[in-house]
């Protein structure tokens, strides 16, 4: 299978780098679960301005380019390469293509291709995950944002829904097609379990 991965928050730890860089510079406390909105902005209660400056200070700094892997993420995107292709697909912005490119590189060297949809902070073309997905013949979409969930979940893709232990993307009710995981080793389970069941029922088909 074709399977579409997004970066932050499901393969490396990007909000922890962030908000360490953020209580270290501006003495705040800020922890991961007051992150009621993934929108740094509506926590903190400042414009999207104030956010998109941090942002791009703090993208020049060591704490973020030393975040640190998800756990599980690396052993889990060895595994799964070994059968299916795996695509990054992430909402950074374009500037970003390169520290992104060297990141996969050298932490998770597995991946056919990288995508930046320059969804958040970004100037310039923007492209949703769901239309990234249609291109790449994506299956699985893992991702760790409602809102990229539920784009990709409308136009057909089975997504599983990162949860470890994120405030931001919690709802009642998810689509059909949108499962909850909690773990990396869930997510293997999951992609081998939809394997199995696609593959069952093409065969009924025929
Ligand atoms: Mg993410």
């Amino acid at each position: 299978m074709n399977i579409g991965i997004d970066v932050d928050e499901v393969l490396v730890e990007h909000l922890d780098a962030f908000l360490d860089y953020h209580n270290y510079t501006y003495g705040t406390k800020i922890q991961k679960k007051d992150m009621f909105s993934y929108s740094f902005e509506k926590v903190i209660g400042e414009t999207e301005q104030d956010t998109r400056k941090k942002l791009l200070h703090f993208f020049k700094t060591d704490f973020f380019h030393n975040m640190k892997p998800i756990a599980g993420a690396r052993e889990a995107i060895a595994l799964l390469a070994k059968e299916h292709q795996l695509s990054a697909i992430t909402a950074r912005p374009s500037v970003l293509l390169e520290q992104t490119e060297q990141l996969i590189a050298t932490q998770f060297p597995y991946f056919s291709n990288i995508t930046l949809t320059n969804q958040w902070h970004g100037v310039g073309k923007k492209i949703s995950k769901s239309e990234v997905c249609i291109e790449k013949k994506i299956t699985i979409m893992v991702d760790d944002s409602l809102t990229h969930a539920m784009d990709c979940a409308s136009r057909g893709i089975h997504v599983l829904l990162a949860d470890f232990g994120y405030p931001w993307n919690q709802t009642p009710e998810l689509p059909e097609n949108i499962k909850r995981v909690h773990s990396w080793k869930q997510i293997v389970d999951e992609v081998e379990r939809y394997g199995r069941s696609n593959r069952t029922g093409k065969t009924k088909k025929v």
